[in-house]
This record gives C-alpha cells, sequence and structure tokens, in this order.
C-alpha cells in the first residue's frame, strides 16, 4: 500500500513517528507498570513527564523565565472567555483584530465580557488582506489586544507582530511552532493542540506572571489562570493522554533540530504548493501573497464542481481530507509540521495530472 497523506485542518496528522512511539508504549508506560491512560497524574511518572514536556517546551520556544506555561483543558475557545475574564483587570475595553472566523468567535465571546474596539477588520476584502498598520483604529485604553496570527480557514496569516502598549494577546492554535516566535512580545498565547501539539483536549498557554490574579469575582475557579499557576495545570485531573502525546511531539521537534528546523521544512513546503498554484491559469488563491499561510494553502479549480472532484480523486490517491471548509469552499491543504515534503510533492504531482486530464 502506498503512504497516505493526510491534510485534515484539524485535529490534523501526527508525525509517523509520535504515532509508532504511542502505539508501542500504550499497554505500559515506562516503569509504570500500567498505560499511562490509567495512571494517577500525580504519580511519580506521569509528573515526571509533565516537568519534562513543560521544560521542553520552554526550550523549543525560548519562553522566559517570568512567563507560565499551563496545560489546560476546555479547547482553544474556551480561551475566548478565559482571556476576557483574566486580562481585563477593571478595565472595560478591550481591542481585538478581525482577520476571519476564528477573530470574529473570539469577537463575539469578549463581547460578552466589555466593550470590543475592532481595530482593524479584513470583512470587506473576504477575510484576504490586512490593513496597514499605520491604519488601525487602536484604542488606548484597551486592557489588551487580541488577535489571530493565523486565520486557519481563509488561510490569512500576520508577517508581523503588532507593537502596542498593552498586553498582546495571540490566538496561535494553527501556527504555534511553526516558526520562531519572541514570546518576550506577547502578553498571553494559547492554542488548541489539535493542529501543530498533538490531539484535541489539551490547551496550552502561555501567560506572563504579572497578569495573572486579578480575575474579577463569581469567576469560576478553573477559569482563572492562577488557579492552575499555582497548581502546576492540577488543580483537577488534567488531560493525560493529550498532554502526553503533546510530549512526544515536543520530543520528535527537538530532535529534529528544534522550530528553526521545522520553519525551513515548511517554508519549502508552503512555497512548493503556492507555487504550483500561481504557475498554472487553472488553480487559484487570493490572498494576499505577503499574507498566504504557511500552514493552511485554500484554493480553486475553474469550477464547484471540479472542485467536488479533486478532492475525491485525490482522497482514491492517498490524499486526504482536502475539502475546504464550508465558509470558503473549494480544496483546503493544511500543512502544519507534521505533513512532510513528500506529502506536498505527492499533491503538487497530483495537482498537475488532475489539470492535464480535466483541461
Ligand atoms: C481550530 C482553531 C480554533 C478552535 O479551537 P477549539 O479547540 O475547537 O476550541 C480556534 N482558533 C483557531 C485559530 C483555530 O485554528
Amino acid at each position: 500500500m502506498s503512504e497516505v497523506f493526510n491534510f485534515s485542518a484539524g485535529p490534523a496528522a501526527l508525525p509517523r513517528a509520535v504515532l509508532e512511539r504511542l502505539i508501542n508504549e500504550l499497554p505500559e508506560f515506562r516503569d509504570a507498570r500500567a498505560s499511562v491512560m490509567e495512571i494517577s497524574h500525580r504519580g511519580e511518572d506521569f509528573m515526571a513527564l509533565a516537568k519534562k514536556s513543560e521544560q521542553d517546551l520552554r526550550d523549543l520556544m525560548n519562553i522566559p523565565n517570568n512567563y507560565k506555561v499551563l496545560f489546560l483543558q476546555g479547547g482553544a475557545q474556551q480561551q475566548f472567555s478565559m482571556v476576557p475574564i483574566n486580562l481585563l483587570r477593571g478595565k472595560e475595553i478591550a481591542n481585538y483584530v478581525n482577520t476571519g472566523h476564528w477573530s470574529e468567535k473570539a469577537i463575539l465571546e469578549g463581547s460578552r465580557y466589555c466593550n470590543v474596539n475592532v481595530c482593524t477588520d479584513s470583512t470587506s476584502n473576504g477575510f484576504t488582506d490586512i490593513e496597514d498598520f499605520s491604519s488601525w483604529k487602536i484604542n488606548p485604553d484597551g486592557a489588551y489586544l487580541h488577535y489571530t496570527p493565523n486565520e486557519t480557514i481563509a488561510g490569512l496569516e500576520f508577517d508581523f507582530i503588532p507593537e502596542v502598549d498593552m498586553p498582546v494577546v495571540a490566538d496561535m492554535s494553527s501556527s504555534i511552532l511553526s516558526s520562531p516566535i519572541d514570546v518576550s512580545k506577547y502578553g498571553l498565547i494559547y492554542a488548541g493542540a489539535q493542529k501543530n501539539i498533538g490531539i484535541s483536549g489539551l490547551t496550552v498557554v502561555i501567560v506572563r506572571d504579572d497578569l495573572l490574579g486579578k480575575v474579577v469575582e463569581q469567576q469560576p475557579v478553573l477559569f482563572d489562570y492562577s488557579t492552575q499557576a499555582n497548581n502546576d495545570s492540577m488543580y483537577n485531573t488534567p488531560c493525560t493522554f493529550a498532554w502526553y502525546t503533546a510530549a512526544l511531539v515536543f520530543e520528535w521537534l527537538k530532535e529534529l533540530g528544534g522550530v528553526d528546523a521545522i520553519h525551513r521544512q515548511n517554508e519549502k513546503k508552503s512555497k512548493l504548493l503556492y507555487n504550483a498554484i500561481d504557475s498554472s491559469d487553472f488553480y487559484s488563491n487570493n490572498v494576499a501573497a505577503r499574507f498566504r499561510s504557511r500552514m493552511n494553502v485554500p484554493f480553486f479549480t475553474p469550477n464547484p464542481e471540479l472542485d467536488k472532484l479533486f478532492i475525491k480523486d485525490a482522497s482514491n490517491e492517498n490524499l486526504l481530507a482536502l475539502k475546504g471548509h464550508r465558509w470558503v469552499g473549494g480544496i483546503r491543504a493544511s500543512i502544519y509540521n507534521a505533513m512532510s515534503i513528500e506529502g506536498v510533492e505527492a499533491l503538487v504531482s497530483f495537482m498537475r495530472d488532475f489539470e492535464r486530464n480535466s483541461g
């Protein structure tokens, strides 16, 4: 059987090597004489794993000491609530950037807690471009600025960090660990694990410690970052299996040479795919060249019927999950860290064949 390449947007493909380790270690976790799914999170074996995984992530991302790393549940969207609950700190306004679907959902939830100032809005260009930073209307009284560095659905990615006089909060669900970033430029970073970190169930939060402990009263205790920070993310039972999977992914990434190495690979992969799109009159992608996502590449054939046929034929050729999000239609290839160059080459080769046979 020839190799299968999975272009799913999320939950997304795991590195093959991680899957194999998972399978091998599943019945018996290291010295525990039981499966990782069956042991106490407070036992020696899991505690060692938790500690090492945090250190590995700190090494990979160069996380400064004054930042806490939390391993939480609830998905990225729970952070749409936890961010305002924790970071408003008595203020009534927050700045939000609207560059796509996930931005919009964060804005909707943020609006339940404060006056949201949408400081820039890409709705009018169909989320294919980002307004020049100098034209953004930032409210200086905002408690923070929230943005989505990579919009997973439309494939729109920032190539700069907004520099503002307040904590910058970033939903990095679909871009964390894909390229080097300067964590010290952020107040808070969060990411659901099911794209670049591992499997669903886990949400990683990286938060500057001076922002903790200022939650307004009567909020759920589990929604207070300091509850989790003061208890090593074990105030309640963490999602141990997803945490364990993340630990394996961090080790895999370190062995590969870290974020710099995967970044070079991601650049190669996305260039290969965008070149294939741009060099043909058959395929198109309408995102402003500067802001094209390196992780999620939406594209179209000349008509929706051919898009459908493309997705079906590709699946028969072992290229899976290429259906575009229902908001955008067309085709979408998600090429996160776990996608190999060979996978993108196979897709590009299929694209050429499909064009030839349909043209
Ligand atoms: C996938 C995704 C989400 C959704 O996260 P959940 O874990 O399902 O809550 C949020 N934001 C971005 C940028 C995403 O890519």
